[in-house]
């Protein structure tokens, strides 16, 4: 794995219209009646913690049956149980380190340009191609949908380590460092869960990621920049005296809205290619799966993928344009001033907040947490009361922090 995500399973009921657990061994999607082996090891976050820069905290503890806001767990485990079932269907050609430069409707099918390495291009027919090259898809870029179907809002550059030898004083938790102060740039915030490492939970791993806006203006600071000096430098740099960097992994996201419409011709978007942001790993194996069945069905009866594109246009949150705003919102708290965070948290001390780790949610717990106390606020801080109430106006592009 070279790229950054915090691979926690989302175990809010009904995201995308699904219901994901994790037993036995198996990721397990209970509305679309599938399961996926994961052979790794889980820890299941009891909390959810947002830091401000002074560090106040907003605590949210687990709304699930078993008291947990999410289950991290170790991306390559699940990759490595998918990778070996794949491996062992005769009739599928792996081809290690080739990238897909486009792919082409044809009268019968479609044709995918690839090329091995440095190599040359060559070319592949098939009756069906699946685009799963993630959120940076070349082949929806090469099909055009970016220009003709999305609209781009900004990029974003993300940067992880992961750590041992980390003193966290929260030791099963989701922790979000809220706040221009947490960085050198004022932009972005950073994510810290415990992970699953090797198939282990011992000695533990620590996971922090920062996600930086890139926009004119904003310095060129690099994430891997805003984790060192989050570490020596921060506030919170005495957790990471001892602390021993054991991967480092990043990513640049391209922030579109999604394909409402996921196929063209004979191709079919899937996971983050058809999404904005992101549609988890759960969602990217959920839309595989249901793929899947639509190519068998139109393979079996030629009825077409309006089965799999209807799926997708129903259940895809961020195919409500609402939610985009929403959940950009939620991350935007950051731009507010840094004191007003510190005493917004510090309201909430001794408040039973009950939640998840999940984009689509998070917003509306974090408001109500606060909105418990505006009547305060309006009395001791009428303005930032009045800029509280409005948030739910402030832009997507504002929210993201990708305007100069
Ligand atoms: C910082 C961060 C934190 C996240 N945290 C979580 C989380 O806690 N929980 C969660 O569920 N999700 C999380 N996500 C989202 C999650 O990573 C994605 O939604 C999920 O991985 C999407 O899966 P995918 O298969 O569609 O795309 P990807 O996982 O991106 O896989 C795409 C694959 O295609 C390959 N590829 C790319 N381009 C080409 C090409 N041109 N030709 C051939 N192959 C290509 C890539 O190498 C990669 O193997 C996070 C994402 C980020 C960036």
């Amino acid at each position: 794995m070279f790229r950054s995500c915090c691979a926690n399973l989302i175990i809010e009921a009904d995201t995308h219209k699904e219901t994901v657990s994790y037993s036995d061994g198996a990721f397990r999607f209970e509305n679309n009646h599938f399961s996926v082996p994961y052979a790794g090891a889980v820890i299941a976050l009891q909390q959810s913690v947002k830091v401000s820069a002074g560090g106040s905290t907003l605590l949210i503890k687990g709304k699930s049956p078993e008291g947990s806001v999410a289950l991290s767990f170790e991306k390559e485990a699940l990759l490595q149980g998918l990778f070996a079932r794949v491996q062992a269907c005769a009739t599928v050609d792996i081809m290690a380190e080739t990238q897909a430069i486009g792919a082409q409707n044809t009268a019968d099918g479609v044709r995918v340009t690839l090329r091995h390495r440095d190599g040359p291009e060559f070319s592949v027919q098939g009756k069906v191609a699946v685009a799963a090259d993630g959120v940076n898809s070349r082949v929806v870029e090469s099909l055009g949908l970016n220009k003709t179907r999305r609209n781009f809002f900004g990029r974003f550059s993300v940067a992880s380590y992961h750590m041992e030898g980390v003193e966290c004083p929260y030791p099963e938790a989701w922790v979000t460092f809220i706040g221009k102060g947490h960085t050198l740039g004022g932009r972005g915030q950073l994510y810290f869960c415990p992970k699953p490492h090797g198939g282990r939970t011992e000695p533990p791993v620590y996971e922090l990621t920062v996600g930086v806006p890139i926009a004119e203006g904003s310095g060129g600071i690099t994430p891997a920049a805003e984790l060192e000096h989050f570490i020596t430098k921060g506030r919170f740099a005495p957790w990471f005296r001892k602390a021993e960097i054991v991967s480092r992994r990043a990513a640049t996201l391209n922030f579109y809205t999604p394909l409402t419409d996921p196929v063209e011709g004979n191709v079919i978007a899937v996971g983050d290619a058809a999404a904005f942001i992101e549609t988890y790993v759960q969602g990217a194996l959920q839309y595989g799966f249901l793929a899947a069945e639509a190519i068998m069905g139109h393979l079996e009866a030629g009825d077409g993928f309006g089965s799999y594109a209807a799926a997708w246009a129903d259940s895809f949150e961020y195919n409500d344009p609402e939610h985009i705003k929403k959940a950009t919102q939620g991350f935007g708290l950051h731009v507010l001033k840094d004191e007003d965070l510190d005493y917004l948290f510090s309201l909430t001390r001794g408040d039973d907040v009950r939640g998840f780790v999940n984009e689509f949610s998070d917003p509306d717990t974090v408001r109500n947490a606060l909105l418990r106390h505006i009547e305060r606020i309006r009395s001791e801080r009428p303005e930032l009361a009045a800029t509280f109430e409005k948030f739910g106006q402030v832009s997507v592009h504002d929210a993201l922090q990708v305007t100069g």
